[in-house]
């Protein structure tokens, strides 16, 4: 066989720079042949490829342990599944399976719970805009809304006037935990008083009683001490409402934000060392509370953790279509999986796996998508031996967030499998085709065609 020319390369060996196996990062490969025993290869020829693949026993096993840290150290927790962060109905279901209720931000995720079969009153509504139908709805189905801003008021009034008696919510809260930039854009501020004017004027109305404190104070938070400020911050607070208007603070909604290991772009450290352990979390926040919170007073704790659970339990499996070296020396890959499919890549670094033994030095590469379009890259300046045609990346954690923000852009979406605690496999959601497409466009009768018909268009130049 004739051996193809290409232009040789030049690395810079890093001598001395070894990897925590010992050996030269540009030997060292990360191989993975199966996903909870289930062969990448019999994945990828029963459903194809790209796949998103999600363990259900990692996803029952983080769900088990985050909750275990919170609710031996505390008695009244309930976590609210963020359905923004997957709300697959296999997701989800699994979720309210181990006793989660439902979180959701918009209309649309209310009404997917609610026919997935969850109760208005298991269900927390937050987000910035609620329409006055999404509002009442929720309403007078027992859910949980938590206010985000002064217009809401008005909106929640009108329920109130409409049912003739007072209205319960939840109002959300923003303030400095340290995090910066701080998440300032939804709730009422703390800090700067305009919370506590919310409070005023909801108390002058008499008609909508405050029972809960909300606040999210931003999301993939490494400092477990930012919690235990927030904490505190909310205690004093539902104490004020209290004392000073009468309101009983039934329950305390501190949100997720609870760091996956996946890397974020710029970070230095690698997760398994930057990230503390839930347990961390859970002793800083529950110790906050019993430092705060009066004797006897155990208002419920509700957490909303999206990534932390998901995360790690989703794998997206790609084909390497084509192999190209850029003007610059690197080499570069085309996937059939782009930033349409990781849409978090834009943040985030994963993990890159490869579904075989591969022979050659490792190079720094781009991974490009099939996107047309220049900044469809879902990793750089991971280190690569020559990959050939066919050869699988699996690429993680990817389960937060991707399969949600995902985009249809010139291509259908692909099969996403559960792979259950028995090994089985099933589809959760189907490869689309044009039907899901085209199904909601409408083609004016006057625009429709048989053939092309291209006899009376102008020759020549046409401007
Ligand atoms: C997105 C969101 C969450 C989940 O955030 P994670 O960072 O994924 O844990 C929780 N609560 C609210 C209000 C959210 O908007």
């Amino acid at each position: 066989m004739k051996k193809i020319y290409e232009k040789p390369v030049f690395i810079k060996l890093e001598s001395g720079f070894m990897n925590k196996f010992g050996s030269s990062p540009y030997y060292a490969r990360k191989i993975r042949k199966d996903i909870d025993g289930v062969s990448i290869d019999q994945l990828v020829s029963q459903f194809g490829s790209p796949l998103f693949v999600y363990s259900e026993a990692t996803l029952r096993r983080r769900y088990r342990e985050m909750f275990t840290a919170f609710n031996t150290r505390y008695p009244h927790v309930t976590f609210g599944w963020s359905y923004k962060t997957n709300y697959l109905q296999a997701i989800c279901a699994i979720m309210h399976q181990e006793g989660s209720i439902a979180e959701v931000v918009s209309e649309m995720e209310y009404d997917k719970a609610r026919r997935l079969g969850v109760e208005g009153k298991d269900i927390i509504f937050n987000g910035p805009f609620k329409s006055p139908f999404a509002l009442q709805k929720a309403l007078s189905e027992g859910a949980m809304v938590n206010l985000d801003h002064f217009d809401e008021i008005y909106d929640i009034e009108r329920v109130a006037d409409a049912w003739g008696k007072p209205v319960k919510i939840g109002i959300r809260l923003n303030m400095d935990t340290g995090i910066h930039p701080q998440w300032s854009r939804f709730g009422l501020n703390l800090d700067s008083g305009q919370a506590m004017d919310a409070v005023k004027r909801i108390a002058s109305g008499g008609k909508i009683a405050i029972n809960g404190l909300h606040c999210h104070i931003g999301t993939y938070i490494l400092d477990p001490s930012a919690y235990a400020r927030e904490v505190e911050k909310m205690v004093c607070f539902a104490y004020e409402l209290e004392d000073q208007f009468g309101f009983k603070i039934e329950y305390l909604d501190i949100g997720g934000g609870f760091p996956s290991k996946s890397r974020l772009k710029g970070m230095y450290l690698p997760p398994e060392v930057a990230i503390s352990p839930i347990d961390d979390y859970a002793e800083r926040i529950t110790d906050a509370l019993y430092r705060h919170l009066r004797p006897g007073d155990f208002p419920r704790l509700f957490l909303e953790s999206g990534r932390w659970l998901i995360d790690e339990a989703g794998y997206l499996i790609t084909s390497v279509v084509a192999t190209k070296r850029l003007p610059d020396g690197r080499r570069s890959y085309v996937a059939d999986a782009g930033v349409n499919l990781l849409y978090t890549s834009y943040w985030y670094k994963y993990t890159i796996e490869l579904d075989r033994e591969i022979q050659g030095v490792n190079e720094p590469a781009v991974i490009y998508g099939p996107l047309c379009m220049n900044i469809d890259i879902i990793d750089e300046g991971s280190l690569l031996p020559p990959l050939d045609r066919g050869t699988r990346l699996i690429f993680s954690p990817v389960g937060a967030y991707n399969v949600t923000q995902w985009m249809q852009f010139i291509e259908y979406r692909p099969n996403v499998v559960l792979i259950g605690d028995a090994g089985q496999v099933d589809v959760i959601r189907e490869k689309e085709d044009l039907n899901d497409i085209d199904q909601r466009e409408r083609l004016p009768e006057r625009l429709k065609f048989d053939t092309l018909d291209t006899s009376h268009a102008p020759t020549g130049a046409v401007r």
